[in-house]
C-alpha cells in the first residue's frame, strides 16, 4: 500500500503546479488540507460507532473502506502531496457518497448534503480542473438517479423522518460545518500570515530605502536623495514662483579636529553639526551630509527673497554652527564656510548648481573663512585649475605625490655648507609644472596645508637626522611653515613629537616664516614661538623685505635669522638703491644679532659683493638648484 502511495505521490509531483505557488500559500493548503482529513476521518469513526450500534453492518464495513482512504489521503498529505491527496479524498468521498445515495433513499439520501462540501473543498485545495469535472459527475449522478426513479426503472424507498435519519443528518452537517470551519480558520491564519510578511517587507523596504538615501552616521539625507529633493522643489519652484539654492557648508578644520581629539570625538562634532543645522532651518529647508565634513542645505525662498532668506540663514549658519561643542573631556570650536548658489539663476541641473556652491564655498575660505559667499560667474573663470588642485590635494598625500627638494645655504666666507632649505615638489600624473607658489596658496584655502605641513616637517627632520648619522654633524634643516599651521593646531606640540620621534637636537632646526605671520602677533602666535625657541629651533623671517615697513616685530628676541628675499639680491648690481637696501638689511641685522641670509645668489658676482658686505651666508642657483634627497646626499659627500 505505501508502495503504490508513493508511486501516486511521484506521479502526482510531476504534475504538479504545487512548485509555481508560494511556500505561505503551499502550507496553507496542505494545512486546510491535513485538517479537513482529520475532521472527516472523526466523523467517520463516529459514523462508524453508530452503525455499529444500529447493527448496520455494510454501512459499516463500507465506511472502514472509507477510513483507510481517508488515512491513506493523510499519509500522502504529510508527504506534501496535496493534489494527490486531495484527488484521492474526493474521489474516495464522493464515491462513497453516491454508493449510498444509489443504495438508500436516492436524491432524499442524507449524504447528498456533503456535495457542496466536496466541491467547496475540490475548488480551494485541489484545482479548478478537479472541480468542475467532479460538479459535472455529480450531476450526472444525481439526474442518473432522477431518470431512474422517474422512468420506474429502480425506485428509491423514502423512509419517513425518523431518529436515525436525525442522528445521520446531524453527524452529516458536523462534517461539512466542521470542515468549513477548519477551512476558515486556515483562511485567517493565511491572511494573518501573509499580513505580517507584507508588513516585514514593507519594513524592510523601508529600510533600505533609508540606508540607501540617509548618511549611517547623522541620519541626514544623504547625495542621492538630496538630489531628489532639490529636483522636487524645483518644479514645485517653477511652477509657484519659488527660487531653491544650496548652501554648500564645509567645516574649516575637521582634519585638524579629528587628528588632535580622535575619530570618536570627530563623529561627534558632525552628530552635533548636524543636529545644530537640523535646528537652524525652517521646514521647508533640507540639511543634507555629502560625506567627510560636506554638508549641504536645500533651501527655498521667494524670487524677492533671496538675500533675506539665504544669507540671513547663512550668517546664522556660520555663528551658530561655530559655537563651542563639549564632546567628551574636549572643547571643539568648529568654523565653517559656506558657499551659495541659485536655481534657476546660477544653474538648473543640480550637479552644475552644486559645483558652483563649492566654487563660492572655496572663495568663502579664501575670503579668511568662517564665511558665506555667493555664487558669480567671475568665480567661474579662475577657478577650473584651482579647482583641480584643489581636489588633486585630497589624495596627494595618501598617493604619495610629494617629495622633499633641498638647497644648501654655505658661509660666504670660506663656502662651507652649513644648512639646506626643505622646498616641496608634487609629481602628480596630470597636472604639469606645479611649483609651491601656486599649490601652497591652495592647500592653505583648502584647508589641507597643516597635513602637508607635518609630513614636510616630519620628513625634513627624518633627512637631516639621516645627514648626521652619515658624518654632516653640523648640518641642519630650514623648514618653510604657514600662517595656517601656526594658528590652527597645537603646532610646537607637533614640533617636539618630530623632533623627539627623530632624536633630533632643536638646534638644527630652521622655522622660516614669512613677515606678514610675524607682524600679526597674536597672543597664541608669540606663545608658539617661545615654546620653539625653549626647544632650541630657530626662527627665520623668509623673504625679508618683501611684506610690511614694520619692523616692531624685530625687536621680539625670538628671530635668529634673516633672510633677504632674492628680488632685492637679483638686482644688486643694476640698481643703486637695493644695493642700498641690502646693505641696510645687512647692517640692521648686526645690530640686532641675528644671522643673515642671501636668497636667491645666481652669480659669483653677487656672491663676492655680498661677502664684502659682511653678509654671513648664502642660497642660490649658483651652488645647486634644490634637489632630491638621494643626490642632495651626493652633494654633501662631494663638498
Ligand atoms: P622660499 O622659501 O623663499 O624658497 C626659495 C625659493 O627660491 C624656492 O622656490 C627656490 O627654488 C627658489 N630659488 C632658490 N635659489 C634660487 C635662485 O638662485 N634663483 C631663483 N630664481 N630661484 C631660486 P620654490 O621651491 O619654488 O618655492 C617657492 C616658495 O614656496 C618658497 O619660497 C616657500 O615660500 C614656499 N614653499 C616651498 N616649500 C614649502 C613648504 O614645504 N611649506 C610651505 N609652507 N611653503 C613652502
Ligand atoms: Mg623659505
Ligand atoms: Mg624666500
Amino acid at each position: 500500500m505505501l508502495i503504490i502511495l508513493k508511486k501516486l505521490q511521484q506521479i502526482s509531483s510531476l504534475f504538479s503546479v504545487s512548485s509555481f505557488e508560494s511556500e505561505p500559500i503551499l502550507q496553507f493548503r496542505l494545512e486546510m488540507f491535513k485538517r479537513i482529513i482529520f475532521v472527516c476521518i472523526a466523523c467517520i469513526a463516529l459514523f462508524n460507532f453508530y452503525f455499529l450500534y444500529v447493527g448496520k453492518y455494510l454501512t459499516f464495513a463500507v465506511l472502514c473502506i472509507a477510513l483507510v482512504a481517508y488515512f491513506a489521503c493523510y499519509y500522502l498529505a504529510k508527504l506534501k502531496s496535496v493534489k494527490m491527496g486531495s484527488a484521492l479524498f474526493l474521489a474516495a468521498s464522493t464515491g462513497f457518497t453516491c454508493f449510498f445515495m444509489w443504495r438508500n433513499e436516492g436524491l432524499f439520501d442524507e449524504a447528498i448534503i456533503a456535495f457542496p462540501g466536496f466541491l467547496i473543498f475540490a475548488v480551494m485545495i485541489s484545482s479548478f480542473t478537479l472541480a468542475r469535472w467532479l460538479l459535472v459527475f455529480i450531476i450526472v449522478n444525481v439526474l442518473a438517479i432522477g431518470l431512474v426513479n422517474e422512468y420506474g426503472i429502480y425506485t428509491h424507498p423514502t423512509n419517513a423522518s425518523d431518529l436515525d435519519s436525525a442522528i445521520v443528518l446531524s453527524i452529516m452537517l458536523i462534517m461539512v460545518s466542521a470542515s468549513a470551519y477548519v477551512a476558515f480558520v486556515s483562511i485567517h491564519r493565511l491572511l494573518n500570515n501573509l499580513s505580517a510578511e507584507n508588513e516585514k517587507v514593507k519594513k524592510s523596504q523601508r529600510e533600505i530605502f533609508r540606508l540607501q538615501n540617509h548618511d549611517p552616521l547623522t541620519g541626514l539625507p544623504n547625495r542621492i536623495l538630496a538630489q531628489q529633493i532639490f529636483e522636487e522643489r524645483l518644479k514645485i519652484g517653477n511652477r509657484e514662483g519659488f527660487e531653491t539654492s544650496l548652501l554648500f557648508i564645509d567645516l574649516d578644520n575637521f582634519k585638524t579636529i579629528n587628528d588632535t581629539y580622535g575619530h570618536a570625538t570627530g563623529d561627534e562634532l558632525l552628530k552635533a553639526i548636524a543636529q545644530r543645522l537640523q535646528n537652524s532651518i525652517r521646514d521647508t529647508d533640507t540639511a543634507c551630509r555629502f560625506g567627510g565634513d560636506e554638508f549641504v542645505v536645500v533651501a527655498m525662498h521667494e524670487r524677492n527673497e533671496r538675500f533675506d532668506h539665504e544669507s540671513a540663514l547663512a550668517e546664522k549658519l556660520v555663528k551658530g554652527l561655530s559655537e563651542t561643542i563639549s564632546i567628551e573631556h574636549a572643547q571643539v570650536s568648529p568654523t565653517v564656510s559656506i558657499g551659495i548658489s541659485v536655481a534657476p539663476t546660477d544653474a538648473t541641473s543640480f550637479e552644475e548648481l552644486y559645483k558652483k556652491a563649492d566654487l563660492a564655498m572655496y572663495a568663502a575660505k579664501e575670503s579668511g573663512r568662517n564665511a558665506y559667499q555667493y555664487y558669480s560667474t567671475e568665480m567661474q573663470s579662475n577657478s577650473a585649475r584651482y579647482l583641480k588642485i584643489a581636489q588633486a590635494l585630497r589624495n596627494a598625500l595618501s598617493n604619495n605625490e610629494f617629495e622633499l627638494h633641498y638647497q644648501s645655504t654655505q658661509r660666504l666666507s670660506d663656502g662651507k655648507v652649513m644648512s639646506a632649505e626643505a622646498l616641496l615638489r608634487w609629481h602628480h600624473p596630470s597636472i604639469k609644472d606645479m611649483y609651491p607658489d601656486e599649490f601652497i596658496p591652495i592647500a592653505e584655502r583648502s584647508g589641507r596645508i597643516q597635513e602637508i605641513g607635518a609630513w614636510v616637517l616630519s620628513e625634513a627632520v627624518k633627512t637631516c637626522k639621516s645627514w648626521h648619522q652619515n658624518g654632516f654633524e653640523d648640518m641642519s634643516i630650514a623648514v618653510n611653515v604657514s600662517a595656517i599651521q601656526f594658528h590652527r593646531g597645537n603646532f610646537a606640540e607637533l614640533v617636539k613629537t618630530v623632533l623627539e620621534e627623530n632624536k633630533l637636537d632643536g638646534k638644527y632646526l630652521t622655522l622660516e616664516l614669512t613677515e606678514s605671520l610675524l607682524f600679526d602677533i597674536k597672543n597664541k602666535f608669540s606663545d608658539t614661538v617661545s615654546k620653539l625657541v625653549k626647544m632650541g629651533v630657530k626662527i627665520a623671517v623668509d623673504d625679508f623685505g618683501t611684506g610690511y615697513s614694520n619692523l616692531g616685530y624685530l625687536h621680539k628676541n625670538d628671530i635668529s635669522i634673516l633672510k633677504i628675499d632674492r628680488s632685492f639680491i637679483s638686482k644688486i648690481h643694476e640698481s643703486s638703491h637695493d644695493l642700498a637696501l641690502v646693505e641696510s638689511m645687512i647692517q640692521m641685522s648686526k645690530s640686532l644679532d641675528m644671522a643673515i641670509i642671501a636668497e636667491g645668489i645666481e652669480t659669483e658676482e653677487s656672491r663676492d659683493k655680498l661677502r664684502n658686505m659682511a653678509c654671513h651666508y648664502g642660497q642660490g642657483y649658483l651652488w645647486n638648484k634644490p634637489m632630491n634627497a638621494a643626490r642632495f646626499a651626493d652633494f654633501l659627500k662631494g663638498n
